[in-house]
């Protein structure tokens, strides 16, 4: 079978042994949960409820009123005890709704299921998948409403699932595939449907051969292939899976709509279905809690607005040497500084370890593996270097904005000069000038 890939890209140890054969088990949902009123990208959501209210699970506690915005809801039932600012994984106190869990796991009686889901017309699954308050779960949480309403002079022809969880560490997508796979491949079709495309095509990486063939087995009957792709990071990014794919190259500042794609991760195709056919809000999550900094690296289904402290407790509680705490995979995830934050919706894992030796920076000595390796072709140290001098212009011109902040680059610089420090610098200033010149 031809094994499809694209150019660059680096080969970071792996350590998915740690998790991959482990079940996702549920952490039974803890006493007290926050659920953040922002946990996708685009607006945050207006509180529909206010202190003192009782509430059921998986009722809508905030509405997504922006077009890019997303509904949160109760991952409890029992009672609002605030709606304040709070910690939030992304850095920055977000406003949340806490809520005391009452323990029964009363269900809003107004989330029913559909008779028939692929009966249903594109815009009713739309709005089942608003409804639902779905977002990508592969950690960029774009609401998938959107996802799934191309432009109209934008056809698509292809829904890609991308099973290829590219991070180290990580394996609940993995875990999904292997326990799962039906729920994800009658997303996929409802995702087909709602945007009008021929097929699908799921892209699984050679490190996850079982879950390649079981999906494989299960897609028959369906108007869709699996692809097997070459382990490499960032086999999951977009642009290169579409590449690797269709060989279709989305173009500078566009997105796979201009090329005729819509890219679902495997745990969103998931939660499309179960928004559609059983009505069930976004409102928990697989995630694996890995590194050597955790006693026992697991796979869990865990509901938004727990706090990571009951997530690591669950598996066993924080190595003593731990010092590194991050949200999501070790290449792309966001450092994290208390126990108290809540999982949301973006959390595809909760990993710590331990630090290396001291990192101490080095000059430049122009060795070019940083271009080598950008899987999006840019020069991440002429970048750097227009960043650090304020020549955002020319920042801008060399393609800053085209940056995934995959990490590349940094990872194999070997004066470890912190290169995505200075694109997510960049990129921020850049965004920050728009805003003023727009205002
Ligand atoms: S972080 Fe940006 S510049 Fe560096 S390799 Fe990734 S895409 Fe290229
Ligand atoms: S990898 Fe590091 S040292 Fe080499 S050219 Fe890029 S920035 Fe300079």
């Amino acid at each position: 079978m031809k094994i499809r890939t694209f150019p660059r890209g680096i080969h970071p140890p792996e350590f998915k042994e740690w998790t991959a054969e482990s079940a996702i088990e549920s952490l039974p949902a803890s006493d007290k949960i926050m659920i953040p009123l922002l946990q996708h990208f685009g607006a945050a959501a207006q509180p529909l409820v206010k202190k003192g209210d009782e509430v059921t699970l998986g009722q809508k506690v905030g509405e997504g009123k922006a077009l890019f915005s997303a509904s949160v809801h109760s991952s409890v039932s029992g009672k609002v005890l605030s709606v304040d600012d709070y910690n939030h994984p992304g850095g920055n106190p977000v406003a949340a709704v806490t809520i005391s869990n009452d323990g029964e796991d009363r269900l809003f009686p107004e989330n029913e299921g559909v008779k028939d889901p692929f009966s249903l017309s594109p815009d009713e699954i739309r709005q089942r998948v608003r409804d639902a308050g779905v977002v990508g779960l592969g950690g960029a949480a774009f609401p998938t409403a959107v996802k799934l309403s191309p432009p109209k002079d934008k056809p698509i022809d292809t829904i890609v699932i991308n099973g290829c969880e590219c991070e180290p560490m990580l394996t609940a997508d993995y875990r999904l595939m292997l326990e799962s796979p039906e729920d994800i491949l009658k997303g996929a079709e409802l995702a087909r449907i709602a945007t009008g495309a021929e097929r699908i095509i799921v892209g699984i990486e050679d490190n996850k051969k079982k879950a390649f063939e079981l999906i494989q087995e299960k897609i028959q009957g369906i108007q869709g292939e699996v692809a097997l792709l070459k382990t490499k990071y960032p086999q999951g990014a977009e642009k290169n899976l579409i590449y690797a794919l269709l060989k279709r190259e989305v173009p500078r500042g566009g997105l796979p709509f201009d090329v005729g794609i819509v890219v679902q991760n495997v745990g969103t195709a998931k939660a499309i279905w179960e928004a559609v056919n059983d009505g069930k809000p976004l409102y928990e999550r697989a995630i694996t809690v890995s590194g050597n900094g955790i006693e026992k690296p697991k796979n869990i289904l865990v509901r938004v607005g727990t706090p990571f402290q009951n997530v690591i407790e669950f598996c066993g509680g924080l190595d003593e040497r731990a010092d590194i705490l991050v949200m999501g995979g070790p290449m792309m995830g966001i450092s994290q500084w208390s126990l108290d934050t809540p999982v949301i919706k973006g959390t595809s894992g909760i990993l710590a370890w331990t630090s290396p030796a001291a990192c101490v920076e080095y000059p430049c000595i122009r060795c070019s593996r940083c271009v080598e390796h950008c899987p999006n072709g840019l020069v991440p140290t002429q970048l750097a270097k227009y960043v650090r001098f304020d020549d955002l212009a020319e920042a801008e011109k060399w393609g800053i904005l085209d940056c995934v902040e995959c990490g590349c680059c940094q990872y194999i610089c070997p004066s470890r000069i912190p290169l995505v420090h200075w694109m997510r610098l960049g990129k921020n200033k850049i965004a920050s000038l728009k805003r003023k010149k727009s205002a």
